[in-house]
């Protein structure tokens, strides 16, 4: 096992996430099996039970996981899907400490931090390496280096790095490079500090990534080289970019490919970015422009949605069409005409996940305006099962119609608590989670979609459409189209309108640059046939 670890400096919130998981499709581009472990210093046991205004989206993965939105990002830079082994947290390695010392397993000594919740930490990381079948790990360590919380986590690596022994092990620091000053001048200072940190506690990097809003010049790169120890030609800009995805190429432009392999003694095969340069040139081709509303409730913190907007990057950069995303709070829409009014214009509404009951009548409102006006719609998770709802009150005419979620006195609860949930209080990891197969109807609209009738797709929810309503719904038009083994709805549609499809499930996870989710695809190819209807002059050829 080869180990590459990357720690943050200066501020957290530097794309240390998107770094590593850019280190990672270097290495994977060479042909080397790879795999990706994020630790998160908090003390939660997984993201579950966190707001997303705190830390992002929840990202759910194959197996039930609720895990730190980084996970997203290495499944989508690597196009491999990981378990939940990848996201260490300090609160899943106590738990495992003190198991083990309740067991007895550690009978006669006094439990530690060193050596045994560091020892937990290798164990964990040389376990997950070898189920992957990995020759280099990677692992970002969540925070920023001189945080109390990371310490065992780094000590552990520390320690690792001795285990391994010489040319096995590389640390990557992730730094903030600020400019500053009315000339702009880059300083280097807050660099320095916390290579200085990094080092007193035995660490001595060998590769910097120095972030910021411009390329570094030569004077700083050789600044830094010269007072963080490390060779020039180690000190790595990366500069922002419009798309995540340039930033493998950022890397390997600057010779980050072959230095890795030197490090860690590997062969420094010629890489295949073929694909990926691809995806980019159609990304940036990007003529004419469609627009899609997103109707949440968490629109001011863009990373509470980011696998929804990744998967649309997805789609423009197979389609070539630039996707607009505009941004609403669901919370405003009944009490603001001027957003009505906008969202009629919408070439194509997504209604995400969500939870409670704040802003949920400004998704109905969506939801109706969609359907009525026949703009495309998708909704997802939440925003289905506010599908079924906004159905039954404005088709059905069942006025107080609602999930329990919001109205537990709802005479009529189209949505109601999964029945396996009512014996359920803890809220950390209890809801129906991961991937779960549905069976879809032959010739819908969905199945269509997708090329074939069974799909396995990723859950996170506590409630259902209720069986109750499953009659009533479909006599008035609503299809279901898509069903879980064991009975639940799973898909919604209307066959009288142009796209007005809902999924119980998170679509949205499972989306990749090479390999856009066809959900999302389509929603987008629904909102391009439209305009070409709304105005087809625009949308006709120029005269050669
Ligand atoms: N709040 C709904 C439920 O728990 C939807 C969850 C979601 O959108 N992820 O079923």
């Amino acid at each position: 096992m080869k180990v590459i670890a990357v720690s943050g400096g200066v501020i957290s919130g530097l794309g240390k996430g998107i770094t590593t998981s850019s280190l990672g499709r270097l290495l994977k581009a060479r042909g080397i099996p790879i795999t990706i472990v994020k630790i998160d210093p908090y003390l939660n046991v997984d993201a579950g039970t966190m707001n997303p205004y705190q830390h992002g989206e929840v990202f759910v993965l194959d197996d039930g996981t609720e895990a730190d939105l980084d996970l997203g990002n290495y499944e989508r830079f690597l196009g491999q899907s990981l378990v939940g082994t990848h996201n260490l947290t300090t609160g899943k390695i106590y738990r495992a400490v003190i198991e083990k010392e309740r067991r007895g397993d550690y009978l006669g000594n006094t439990v530690q931090i060193i050596p045994h919740v560091t020892g937990e930490i290798k164990r964990t990381i040389r376990e997950v390496a070898q189920a992957a079948g990995a020759e280099v790990v990677l692992v970002e360590v969540g925070g920023t280096v001189g945080d109390i919380e990371s310490m065992p986590f780094l000590e552990a690596l520390r320690e690792l790095s001795y285990e391994l022994g010489e040319g096995q092990m590389a640390f990557v620091h992730t730094t903030l490079v600020p400019v500053v000053g009315p000339v702009g001048e880059a300083k280097t200072k807050p660099t320095q500090h916390s290579v200085r940190e990094l080092r007193a506690i035995g660490i001595r990097p060998s590769l910097i990534i120095a972030r910021g809003p411009a390329p570094l010049a030569p004077d700083i790169k050789t600044k830094i080289s010269l007072f963080c120890d490390v060779p020039p030609e180690a000190v790595i800009s990366v500069p922002d970019q419009s798309v995540i995805y340039e930033v493998p190429l950022v890397l390997e432009a600057q010779g980050v490919g072959p230095l890795l392999s030197r490090l860690l003694n590997l062969p420094d095969r010629p890489p295949d970015h073929s694909a990926w340069k691809e995806f980019l040139a159609t990304y940036r081709r990007g003529d004419g422009a469609v627009e899609i509303a997103i109707v949440g409730k968490y629109t001011e913190l863009r990373d509470a949605y980011l696998s929804h907007t990744e998967a649309f990057h997805h789609v423009q950069g197979h389609l070539g069409k630039e996707i607009r995303l505009q941004w609403y709070d669901s919370e405003d829409i009944p009490r603001n005409p001027t957003l009505v009014a906008r969202l009629e214009r919408a070439d194509g509404v997504l209604v995400p996940g969500g939870f409670g009951a704040r802003g949920v009548e400004g998704k109905i409102r969506a939801i109706e305006i969609a359907r009525t006006k026949g703009i495309p719609y998708l909704g997802i998770c939440y925003g289905f099962q506010m599908q079924a709802v906004e159905y039954a009150r404005n088709v059905l005419g069942l006025d107080r119609a609602n999930t329990t979620e919001v109205d537990p006195a709802s005479p009529d609860p189209v949505v109601c608590l999964l029945e396996q949930q009512k014996a359920t209080s803890d809220l950390g990891g209890t809801m129906r989670l991961g991937a779960q197969r549905v069976v879809l109807t032959p010739g819908s609209r969905i199945a269509q979609i997708y090329g074939r009738t069974e799909i396995w797709e990723r859950h996170r929810h506590r409630y259902e459409i209720n069986p109750e309503y499953f009659d009533r719904l479909r006599a008035q038009g609503l299809a279901i189209t898509g069903m879980s083994v064991d009975g639940r709805v799973e898909v919604l549609e209307l066959a009288s309108h142009p796209f007005f499809v809902g999924v119980q499930y998170h679509p949205e996870f499972l989306s990749r640059p090479e390999s856009p989710h066809p959900l999302f695809s389509a929603l987008v190819r629904a909102a391009l046939a439209r305009q070409e209807v709304a105005s087809p002059v625009a949308a006709a050829p120029p005269l050669a």
